[in-house]
């Protein structure tokens, strides 16, 4: 008997969406759930999440993996993710993701992956950043290297749902700082998040992250909300 089938003998082991039991070679949600996810089909270069950075930042690339509506599935699932430490679900999208990533000719080329940073306070709060988890499993498809340490959030943000787009980006500028520029250099830089609302935060990280010399970045979240 394998250790897994014997730890769930006493723990049985419940789809994250539907709650029913998992089956073998299914890992936190299960294939019915996963298959009906909306996923999203566009590729790195010329995609509706590339014409939200239009005019703001320079994007090499990006991709998301499944369209975030209120009420969602999805939503839920991230939901598990962000406050009920539910990390599994968000590793195994990443890894999904990851290897999306390794099938797009401007993405593949990435040299790294670095997960938003939370600030300090938040990962106190929390245990955990939630796109740490991702990028770990985006690791796991990809192999590239995973930096969590030369971009730091060294100001804490307040609910941004309620300003507008002009306060939000005041508000959001200057949040990040880049402490260890040196593993950055030259290098095609992947910046992870969770979900992608006004594209602020990557907007911000991104402007932080093009000021080290020679840099590239693109963009991978699991969820693309469209509202
Ligand atoms: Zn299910």
């Amino acid at each position: 008997m394998f250790i897994k089938d014997f730890i769930s003998l006493f723990y049985p082991i419940y789809c994250l969406a539907c709650g029913k039991n998992l089956v073998k070679n299914e890992e936190c949600i299960c294939t019915h759930c996963l298959v009906s996810l909306p996923k999203i089909n566009f590729y790195s270069n010329e995609n509706p999440l590339m014409d939200k950075f239009i005019g703001r930042v320079y994007i090499e690339a990006a991709i998301a993996s499944y369209y975030f509506k209120k009420g969602s599935t999805m939503q839920h699932l991230m939901h598990q993710l962000k406050y009920k430490g539910q990390k599994n679900i968000g590793e195994y999208l990443g890894l999904l993701m990851g290897i999306d990533i390794m099938e797009d000719d401007t993405l593949k080329s990435i040299d790294l992956i670095l997960p938003i940073p939370l600030h300090p306070n938040k990962i106190k709060k929390r245990g955990y950043n939630q796109s740490e988890i991702i990028a770990k499993g985006v690791q796991k498809a990809t192999k590239k290297p995973l930096n969590t340490h030369s971009l730091v959030r060294h100001i804490e943000t307040d609910t941004q749902t309620k300003r507008s787009h002009y306060n939000r980006w005041e508000n959001i500028h200057n949040v990040f700082k880049v402490i260890d520029p040196k593993p950055l250099e030259g290098k095609h830089i992947l910046l992870v998040d969770d979900v992608i609302t006004t594209g602020s935060t990557l907007e911000a990280a991104t402007h932080t992250l093009l000021a080290v010399p020679n840099t590239k970045v693109s963009i991978a979240c699991l969820a693309f909300a469209t509202f």
